[in-house]
């Protein structure tokens, strides 16, 4: 007994050098709960999942209207499964060896329309719900029930010119807010860090967004954001360290992902578990997805995070149960990673305690595999997806590389199904890159 948890304390001393010292680590998550357990004790029910999933969908005439790409999928924001054999295959090939059993499958949010991310769901649903209450307050729609193309008439446009809409960002947040802001015709004002990609300022200046640039990192970006919005009652901010509703447009996707699976055939049971990687940031994309799947598909999906190891906020809040007490910078790591979109130093203060009993654990992965795996999936599949995105990739291939996971596999007594199990890598941005970008980022090396 005693030997055990000496042995379990020397673990974690282990564990936290190796973030301190930027190593690649594998956690897993003892304080995750079994589906009923966790739902009881959560804030948050399924019933606010499908009301944000009939927010979206009062709203998809509009989103049909303003942006026509959307027309295919009626107004609805959402991007396909594929099955990804290719890229299994070259995967499981000497030079990485994953030794990946069961079937790979892409979740492309990178094919998102508007914004080409994952934010695309968090974010854009955020704008509409604000909108909603504007529009139905301000009498810009009558009730609930109205023809919601009326927030694009002439009154809605030069109401909606009226109010504002801030956020702070390392780029794709800001790209969604923005894109969908200013379709609206709210003055939209984008704050970002010095790291922000230059294509994504510039691609929101071309849309009428002002963009706000910061020397200092993220955190300091969206605390200027915040403050400015704050003090004009005609702005709302949209917070990514602390928004309920962020989360509730990213759980959607979860309900829509268990009706691709039945189209697909794919069974998710007992003996046919379902993995899901997904890359982490403030953990709000990876923690709403979560959230929904166990509330949507119970406890044979397990769900893992990923983030670089110079910025695993999420994991370091989690590991000293400090949460968004506790930043990346103050155990000496930069917070600074070509995962341009996970490079937050601060996990957001809605995630940490809320998450926990939802989803399995946490990896990390060096930016020098990012590319690799970019050419992978590029060279295997001529799919593109940004450097934030192929963090994920690392899930599938660690899993057979590591202890932790081996354990782990073991005693969730899911060893013995693996060659049943479907792994499904969510690949979280990519399809706004531009090409000479993109071009200069297939051959990159770091
Ligand atoms: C924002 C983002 C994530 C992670 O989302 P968080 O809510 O910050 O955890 C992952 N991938 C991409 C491409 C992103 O833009």
């Amino acid at each position: 007994m005693e030997l055990d948890s000496l042995s379990s304390l020397e673990k974690r001393e282990i564990l936290f050098t190796d973030i301190k010292n930027a190593i690649e680590v594998q956690w897993i998550n003892m304080s995750k709960l079994p589906n009923d357990d966790a739902i009881i004790r959560s804030s948050l029910t399924m019933s606010d999942i499908d009301s944000a999933e009939a927010r979206l969908r009062r709203f998809s005439p509009f989103i049909k209207m303003v942006f026509p790409e959307t027309v295919e999928t009626n107004g609805i924001i959402e991007s396909p499964l594929v099955e990804a054999p290719g890229l299994r295959a070259a995967l499981n090939g000497v030079k990485i060896d994953a030794g990946i059993a069961g079937k790979l499958y892409l979740k492309l949010d990178s094919e998102l329309p508007i914004a080409g991310s994952v934010k695309a769901r968090g974010g854009i649903y955020e704008v509409l719900k604000h909108t909603e209450e504007l529009a139905v307050k301000s009498g810009v729609l009558d009730s609930y029930e109205d023809d919601y193309c009326k927030i694009a008439s002439p009154a809605g446009k030069a109401f909606f010119a009226t109010k504002k809409i801030q956020t702070g960002s390392t780029g794709n947040l800001g790209l969604s807010i923005g894109i969908a802001g200013a379709a609206i015709g709210y003055e939209t004002i984008v704050h970002m860090s010095s790291d922000a990609a230059q294509w994504k300022k510039d691609l929101l200046r071309s849309k009428g967004v002002r963009v706000v640039e910061y020397d200092g990192d993220y955190t300091q970006a969206v605390a200027k954001g915040r403050a400015e919005s704050d003090a004009d009652p005609d702005s709302y901010f949209v917070d990514d360290e602390n928004s309920a509703d962020l989360f509730l447009g990213y759980a959607v996707a979860a309900k829509r992902l268990k009706k691709q699976l039945r189209q697909q055939k794919i069974q998710v049971d007992e003996k046919h578990p379902l993995f899901v990687y997904i890359p982490c940031g403030v953990g709000g994309a990876p923690g709403g997805i979560t959230f929904g799947l166990r509330q949507f598909l119970g406890n044979d999906v397990h769900c893992f995070f990923v983030e670089p190891t110079q910025a695993p906020c999420t994991l370091l809040g989690m590991v000293t149960g400090l949460y968004n007490n506790i930043s990346v910078q103050d155990i000496g790591l930069s917070g600074k990673t070509y995962a341009d979109g996970l490079a937050v130093g601060r996990p957001s203060a809605f995630i940490g305690d809320f998450i926990k009993p939802f989803f399995d654990g946490i990896v990390t992965v060096k930016d020098k595999r990012l590319f690799e795996y970019m050419r992978y999936l590029w060279n295997s599949e001529k799919i593109f997806i940004e450097p934030s995105s192929c963090a994920a990739i690392h899930g599938p291939v660690i899993m057979n590389h590591s202890s932790e996971m081996s354990d782990y596999l073991f005693d969730n007594n899911l060893t013995r199904y693996m060659e049943n199990a479907v792994h499904i890598i969510w690949a979280t941005g990519g399809s706004l890159v531009p090409d000479e970008i993109r071009k200069e980022m297939l051959e990159k090396r770091v």
